[in-house]
């Protein structure tokens, strides 16, 4: 006998859909996309349909239940979420748990679907006794009907009225899904409409005309800070809301965008636009209700950070990923998606255009518009045609440093002070990667295999390359000057704040770093601060190259550039570019002719050369043949492998071991280590980490469709993580 079968998507760590019988009575009402309860061994989960067919159910265990009466994800998003499960290489059900709100997850979700009164006039005839009732009542007639939200805001206490009006027959009572809005209270704040220039109007018209189309196509907006982006993004979606379908607009981070939000709502919501933000200060609850909102299509506009690619809008029309060279499209654990790759993906799955727009571009996107996989759309000019900063390079070996800066800096910082103006000063240390430098030279060490910076392990004195595992001692004299003074670079922000509170007492210092913002809410504070003058000197991590405009930064100090220049990663030259041009551009935003000073050892270095000309196409020009000679994205393609595990011995043997077997099925795929990760311990788990890399995509994929057979090889104690196109190899 054949039946209905479910084939479901679980939570667990493994890659398969699981097939279950659907009964009798819920054949009719079970569909793709539902969420539905099934025992799974011997507990009861939650899973999702993700395909319904014919079959033979003998050996199945039935569907317990369904849990919502419609389906929460629609056949163009299943699509997306195979396509990434498959090309992440993740167990599917675990890709579908992190594309949905936290609430929809568990079968008795905490988070409870709230209600609001809503009344309706039901006979007009009927006059009440009493002014209140008489307006009340006429209110609801002239609104047709109205909920006690709005009916709140205009009578305060209305209960008693209301509740005699329904008892006489003149209200009518339902009560109605409410939406919890974040926005619900705040004002549309204010727009000002704009006559686009030249180069905006090019921009909008290729993107427009793709919108028309219903055809995928993907842009490159490459503008400058302050060229108009943002307006472009603003007429594109008009255009794209005008043929009836929706936008989804992805920024990397919505605290730090705060402006970006409120000009969308201020163009559209007084349309009648329904927009939605998805972010991580979200109460689940207002989570969960913003997904239910769009699966109805009630929503227009989605903006939100990375897992907002997997907003569940039905009827795409374009797709707008902001600031596209940020690595926090990335997500660096579990699910390893990159939401700007999907970003193309679901335009080419949905027919409809991607625009990815930034002031220094990925060089992945760059290149991919030199090659012609993307259009390029440029904006060179800024609209309110203040001056760029003027950049000035200093150079540490000419300089008697004592601590971290040079003469020419703090003399610059003493006169922006007595000019009242602010400074803002840049700090780079990501993550704790200590590298050797000649004080005398600027010389560093890099990896002959690799060209990258080799990492400076204190314990064993030794330097390592954590991509092929090259180790050499430490040198007793610069191979390049002979130079005696080898030093590992690593003071950090707090010792430069204590270094400025000694040489400027009066003036206010603040540090933004990840142990300063930790809390909820203290990078805005520092943000308002900054804003409202209460800061003079402002020390921080790239977190301070990103978000607000602060009109009153006349000055701009990079510290140590050679610590993200130096950084043990390939697309560290790209970092700091993209790094030190931002920052840059944040000098003198309002009045015009700010400076910036980048004290390194290695002025001469291309991307500080092109960061203070500016010149990004210099940039692209410079780097190139580097990517190009080692075959790394987007010349060629990587994917690493992370083992981890209590016992370091035990996680060692295994990479070597599944290193040596992934050696017979290679092909001509490289594989590089296993080597130690820079961050070998991490959490109490010893890390290493295999990379693997290949000059086209397809033997890759052959190589890690082999992969699962390996993994069910390791012992118990070893976790290995895939990690498709890596950004963060520490
Ligand atoms: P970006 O996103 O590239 O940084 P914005 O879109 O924020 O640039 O534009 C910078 C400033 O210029 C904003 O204050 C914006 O209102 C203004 N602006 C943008 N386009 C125009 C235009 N066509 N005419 C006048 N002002 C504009
Ligand atoms: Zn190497």
């Amino acid at each position: 006998m054949s039946d209905s079968i479910a084939d479901v998507a679980v939570n667990v760590p493994l890659k398969q859909l699981f097939s279950y019988r659907i009964p009798e009575l819920l054949v009719p009402s079970a569909k793709v996309g539902m969420r539905v309860a099934i025992p799974f061994g011997r507990r009861q989960t939650v899973g999702f349909i993700l395909g319904v067919r014919k079959g033979q159910s003998d050996n199945l265990k039935d569907l317990k239940g369904l849990l919502d009466d419609e389906p929460i994800l629609n056949s163009d998003l299943i699509a997306l979420l195979r396509w990434a499960a498959d090309y992440y290489c993740h167990p599917i059900g675990q890709v579908v748990r992190t594309a949905l709100p936290s609430a929809l997850g568990h079968e008795k979700t905490t988070v409870k679907i709230q209600t609001e009164a809503v009344y309706k006039p039901l006979n007009q005839n009927l006059k009440p006794r009493g002014k209140t009732q008489q307006d009340l009542l006429q209110f609801i007639v002239q609104e047709q009907s109205a909920g006690l939200i709005r009916i709140r805001e205009n009578f305060p206490a209305p209960y008693a009225a209301l509740k005699r009006l329904v008892e006489i027959g003149a209200l009518q009572r339902n009560d109605q899904e409410l939406y919890r809005d974040p926005f619900r209270l705040d004002k549309t704040p204010e727009d000002q409409s704009l006559t686009l220039n030249n180069d905006q109007m090019k921009a909008v018209n290729c993107v427009s005309s793709a919108v028309l189309n219903h055809s995928f196509s993907g842009f490159l907006l490459y503008g400058v800070t302050g060229s108009g982006k943002t307006e472009v993004y603003l007429h594109s979606v008009d255009q794209c809301l005008l043929t009836g379908r929706q936008a989804l607009i992805l920024v990397p981070e919505i605290s730090l965008t705060p402006q970006l939000v409120s000009r969308f709502r201020a163009r559209f919501e007084q349309k009648g636009v329904r927009i939605a933000v998805l972010h991580s200060g979200l109460s689940a609850g207002e989570r969960y209700d913003a997904w239910r909102e769009i699966v109805r299509d009630q929503i227009q506009i989605v903006i939100g950070a990375r897992s907002a690619i997997f907003a569940p809008l039905q009827n795409l029309g374009l797709i707008v990923v902001d600031e596209e060279h940020e690595s926090s499209y990335k997500q660096g654990d579990g699910f390893r998606y990159n939401a700007r790759d999907l970003a193309l993906v679901r335009g080419q799955q949905q027919h409809c255009p991607v625009l990815l727009g930034s002031a220094t571009p990925s060089f992945a996107s760059y290149y991919r518009s030199e090659q012609g996989a993307l259009t390029r759309l440029t904006l060179d000019k800024r609209v309110h045609a203040g001056a760029l900063p003027q950049v000035e390079l200093i150079d540490l070996k000419e300089q008697v440093v004592d601590g971290e800066l040079s003469n020419i800096l703090i003399e610059a910082i003493q006169q922006a002070l007595e000019q009242q103006e602010q400074v803002l000063l840049l700090l780079n240390r990501r993550g704790f990667a200590p590298f050797l430098l000649c004080a005398d030279c600027g010389e560093s060490f890099h990896c002959p295999n690799c060209e990258i910076t080799l990492t400076y392990h204190q314990q064993k004195r030794e330097l390592r390359c954590h991509y092929c595992d090259y180790v050499d001692s430490v040198p007793e004299s610069c191979h390049k000057c002979r130079g005696l003074n080898i030093e590992p670079q690593g003071a950090g922000t707090e010792k430069l704040e204590e270094e400025l509170e000694k040489l400027f007492p009066s003036a206010r210092i603040k540090r933004m770093d990840r142990d300063t913002t930790s809390r909820k809410g203290a990078h805005q504070k520092i943000m308002a601060e900054m804003m409202a003058r209460k800061i003079d000197i402002l020390v921080g991590t790239q977190m301070i190259a990103k978000g607000h405009d602060f009109p009153g930064v006349s000055l701009v100090g990079v510290l140590a550039a050679d610590s993200t220049l130096n950084f043990p990663d390939f697309r560290s030259g790209e970092r700091s570019f993209s790094l030190f041009t931002q920052v840059a551009g944040r000098a003198g935003r309002a009045s015009g002719g700010g400076k910036v000073y980048i004290q390194s050892y290695n002025p001469e270095h291309y991307a500080l050369t092109c960061a203070a000309k500016q010149d990004y196409h210099d940039f692209y020009l410079q780097e190139l043949p580097f990517r190009q000679e080692l075959g790394y994205p987007p010349c060629g393609h990587l994917v690493n492998l992370v083992f981890s595990g209590n016992n370091n011995h035990q996680v060692q043997t295994a990479a070597m071991h599944f290193s040596r077997d992934l050696c017979d099925v290679a092909n001509s795929v490289e594989i590089l280590g296993p080597s130690p990760c820079p961050l070998a311990r991490l959490r109490g788990k010893n890390r290493y980490q295999i990379l693997l890399k290949a000059d086209a995509r397809p033997e890759l994929r052959r190589l890690l469709n082999r992969l699962d057979e390996k993994v069910k090889q390791l012992p118990k104690q070893v976790t290995l993580h895939i990690d498709v196109d890596p950004i963060d190899m520490l």
